[in-house]
């Protein structure tokens, strides 16, 4: 038998911490590998498609009895979790770095961002609010009510490997329903350390019923399950715009309701009156940060020509000083790769870059005291003559296109002219351009921001993008109406009974 390795021993102990048992991530036909080296640190087994149906069916019960408890009794639920989350933070943000390679700033930020939903849905549940309307008929009234769903599933993806299922189970579990997670077969001892601490908070809180939360573990198969199952009416799906396409056409052919975030293509847009100290560190975050591997990162930039020449050679200067590494063992800001399909992706798009005229600064592997068996880059800046060949498509790794403009308009068609529509962001000083970008002449994006990165939401603005993003919205704002029904009520308080628009049916 192979000796377990340091990381594999650390993610057992952590494991362990968390109260996750043993046999969950001893064996099974799934090995979970760490992008910090490469090595396998635990095995899981994926549910069957018996056990699939068996805990949607259950999950479906449960929402029955979860439905009848009071929205600010869900809250108290999900307050509870948050404090679960606030104590394991730590071990609990250790993880993600060791299951996904995210720095420990990065891996403790995914944690805070799952308390920081379960603060906003305790508050929400005692918003949940309807409007009232008036009537056009005598001794009438009209109001709406909000009804909780279902059974939410939620499919998530590698990147965000728990932030995700909070971002939607924080608002299901206030809205009434109950959630079935199946996260990516990529990032599973994560998931299952979230659903031990879920558990022992669903054990404390009496009112709620044992399979109120679900995991479901394996790959897209097991999604698929999900996505097919009538007794799920709300649908949340996270990762590429090929798994939304499939997956939203699927749930719309059972007119179930899918909540679709899929890829980013995001652009910042930096004109001449922009306080370049503030943008560039903002474009290095955007860009780098996380290896490229946000839905939201910097993937295109759009420079005024007047400020090229004293931007590039600043933004050049990051991209070769950067620190890259192994976040566990030093002060790094660039992780790794996720897997070895990112870096070929990266490279193809490189060399699918040099070929539409671009000059490719940095961007190559760095092997040099890291293991053979992981992925470890340096960003790539690419100088590109216009925005074509590769910029138009997400490229899950950290290139960062650069193209020149002269009018703001120019920018602004460049920054809307490609299919996704996720994130964006201008720098500017100039109060006209800052509002026209925001305008709805402007970005065409869910979410654009001004003298920030496109990268780094937080809890309390809904989360999605347009178009190819898929249109979904999670987290903040009014999200949570996608996760209940809404309900019209018409009373008649009067003696009579008269009919709408003065329609006359007298027997
Ligand atoms: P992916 O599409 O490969 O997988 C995502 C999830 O979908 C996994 O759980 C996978 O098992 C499941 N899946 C795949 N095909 C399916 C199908 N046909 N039916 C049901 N389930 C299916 O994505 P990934 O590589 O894990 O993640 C990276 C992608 O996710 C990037 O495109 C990124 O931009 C996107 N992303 C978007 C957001 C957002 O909020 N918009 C957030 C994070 C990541």
């Amino acid at each position: 038998m192979q000796q377990p390795t340091r990381l594999q021993d650390e993610a057992a102990r952590l494991l362990a911490r968390l109260g996750v048992d043993a046999a969950l991530y001893g064996e099974g036909e799934r090995a979970v590998r760490t992008p910090l080296t490469g090595e396998t640190i635990g095995r899981v087994r994926d549910a069957s498609a018996e056990e699939a149906r068996d805990l949607i069916r259950k999950a479906h019960e449960a929402f029955l009895q979860w439905r009848r408890v009071p929205a600010p009794r869900r809250g108290e639920f999900v307050r509870l979790l948050g404090e679960e989350l606030r104590a394991v933070k730590d071990d609990l943000g250790r993880l993600v770095t060791i299951e996904v390679g995210k720095v420990p700033s990065e891996g403790l930020g995914e944690v805070q961002e799952m308390i920081d939903i379960c603060d906003f849905a305790v508050g929400l549940s005692r918003q949940l609010y309807g409007l009232t309307m008036g009537s056009e008929r005598a001794d009438h009234r009209m109001q709406e009510q909000w009804h909780p769903a279902g059974v939410v599933g939620v499919i998530s993806a590698f990147n965000f490997p728990v932030a995700v299922w909070s971002w939607n189970a924080a608002l299901a579990f206030v809205s009434g329903d109950a959630v079935v997670w199946k996260p990516s077969e990529k990032t599973p001892l994560t998931a299952l350390a979230v659903q031990a601490l879920t558990r022992r908070v669903i054990e404390r809180f009496e009112e709620a019923p044992e399979h109120l939360s679900v995991l479901l573990l394996g790959d897209r198969a097991t999604g698929e399950a999900l996505v097919d199952d009538g007794r799920v009416p709300v649908l949340s799906a996270t990762g590429s715009t090929a798994m939304g396409r499939a997956v939203g056409q699927r749930v719309a052919a059972r007119f179930g309701r899918a909540i679709l975030e899929l890829g980013g293509n995001n652009a910042s847009i930096v004109t001449p009156s922009a306080d370049l100290d503030l943008a560039l560190r903002a474009i290095a975050f955007g860009a780098v940060g996380t290896a490229g591997q946000r839905c939201t990162t910097l993937r295109r930039l759009f420079v005024h020509e007047s400020v090229y020449d004293t931007l590039l050679p600043r933004l050049k200067r990051v991209y070769s000083t950067v620190s890259i590494g192994n976040p566990l063992d030093g002060d790094v800001l660039v992780g790794p790769l996720f897997e070895e399909a990112g870096f070929r992706a990266m490279e193809a798009a490189l060399e699918a870059a040099r070929a539409a005229g671009g000059t490719v600064h940095e961007g190559a592997r760095v092997t040099e005291g890291l293991p053979e068996a992981a992925f470890y880059v340096r960003p790539a800046l690419v100088e590109m003559p216009r925005q074509a060949g590769p910029m138009l498509v997400e490229t899950f790794a950290p290139i960062l296109y650069v193209v020149t403009y002269r009018e703001l308009d120019e920018a602004i068609a460049l920054q809307n002219g490609v299919a996704a529509g996720l994130s964006s962001s201008i720098f500017t000083t100039d109060m006209r351009e800052a509002d026209r970008f925001l305008s709805a002449l402007g970005s065409d994006c869910g979410i654009a921001n001004v003298n920030m990165g496109s990268s780094g939401a937080e809890i309390g603005g809904a989360f999605g993008g347009e178009k190819e993003t898929g249109g979904g919205r999670e987290s903040g704002s009014d999200a949570w109406k996608a996760y209940m029904r809404r309900q019209t009520n018409a009373i008649n308080y009067g003696y009579a009974m008269p009919l709408a628009q003065g329609v006359r049916f007298d027997i």
